[in-house]
């Protein structure tokens, strides 16, 4: 997509046929890989209902096969305008707007929601380097009704009691290097176990950490990191270099987000929202056809169904 405006997107994408041959392209490039049998770089024919067929296992397929469009009946046309919308909209869409944009069921718009979401999950990352800086969120539930020395038990740090109850609020830490990538990632809880773990899996052990004064980022030089802490109860948000400003622009937009558009977000289906607002964030400098692009780039393979989706976790 050009510019990659509401009008490139109608222009490009006018019919069925053309938005398939544009997934084709995203999915394959000129190597069409059958689904069927694997084999690489085959010879596919095109046949009368718009079907391919393999010419290794003579099998027909679809471009949808494989991915989080199989088994669906949705016309390729409102995928890709969901997709479209769900990337370049800075706060998200919901699923109520959604549907009525799409003229779908809400039940629909918010599972194509929730697949568009999952491809948000990059299977592979580069750790963060150089100034990273590291602050936990705590999102949703219903605290804010509670008595204020309620409320505390669950922001302690020693863990959130009732972690995937309605009424809790769940952890998510995030990490951003300045001037690069962001990472949020829901946890049970922000102790240090916790905390060292997600720091090893998610930053180069040659950076420079910053953090709060949280107690479990004490560990950081134990395990070999660089760190530097500012202490927010007395305001001092600018000690030199040590500020979390970066992590904290990004938690006050996704709570913006959450609180104006999502209303309410279970714990299971946090983390989805994090990719998605961290997808964003990540491709901020994009234009939005190449933030729609973008989002291609990891849906080969990824596969959601409903039966998953709603599953007890
Ligand atoms: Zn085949």
């Amino acid at each position: 997509m050009n510019a990659g405006n509401l009008i490139d997107f109608f222009n490009q994408f006018a019919s069925e046929a053309k938005c398939a041959e544009f997934i084709a392209q995203q999915r394959w490039g000129n190597e069409i890989i059958c689904p069927k049998c694997g084999v690489v770089g085959i010879k596919a024919y095109k046949l009368a209902s718009g079907r391919l067929k393999c010419a290794e296992c003579r099998k027909p397929f679809t471009v949808r096969m494989g991915t989080i469009f199989e088994d669906s009946m949705i016309p390729l046309q409102k995928w890709l305008l969901a997709i479209y919308l769900c990337t370049s909209l800075k706060k998200g869409i919901s699923s109520i707007q959604l549907a009525r944009y799409l003229n779908v069921t809400q039940k629909t718009s918010w599972f194509m929601l929730q697949r568009i979401r999952y491809v948000f999950e990059s299977g592979t990352f580069e750790k963060l380097k150089d100034a990273v800086e590291m602050d936990e969120a705590y999102i949703g539930g219903k605290d804010n009704n509670k008595h204020a020395t309620k409320r505390t038990k669950y922001l302690t740090g020693k863990g959130a009691q009732g972690f995937g109850s309605k009424n809790s609020k769940t952890p998510v830490v995030g990490m951003v290097e300045r001037g690069g990538s962001l990472h949020a990632v829901v946890t049970s809880d922000t102790g240090s176990a916790t905390l060292m773990g997600l720091v090893r899996k998610h930053i180069d052990i040659d950076a420079t950490v910053y953090t709060d004064e949280h107690m479990p980022y004490r560990t950081l030089p134990k395990i070999g990191y660089k760190h530097e802490s500012v202490n927010h109860g007395v305001k001092e948000f600018v000690n030199g270099m040590a500020s979390t400003n970066t992590a904290e622009s990004f938690w006050s937009h996704l709570k913006r987000g959450i609180n104006g558009i999502y209303h309410h977000v279970s714990p299971k289906h946090l983390q989805k929202y994090c990719d998605e607002y961290s997808y964003r964030w990540n491709t901020r400098e994009m234009n939005d056809g190449e933030r729609f692009e973008e989002w291609f780039a990891n849906f080969n393979g990824k596969r959601l169904t409903y039966k998953t989706l709603t599953k007890k976790a």
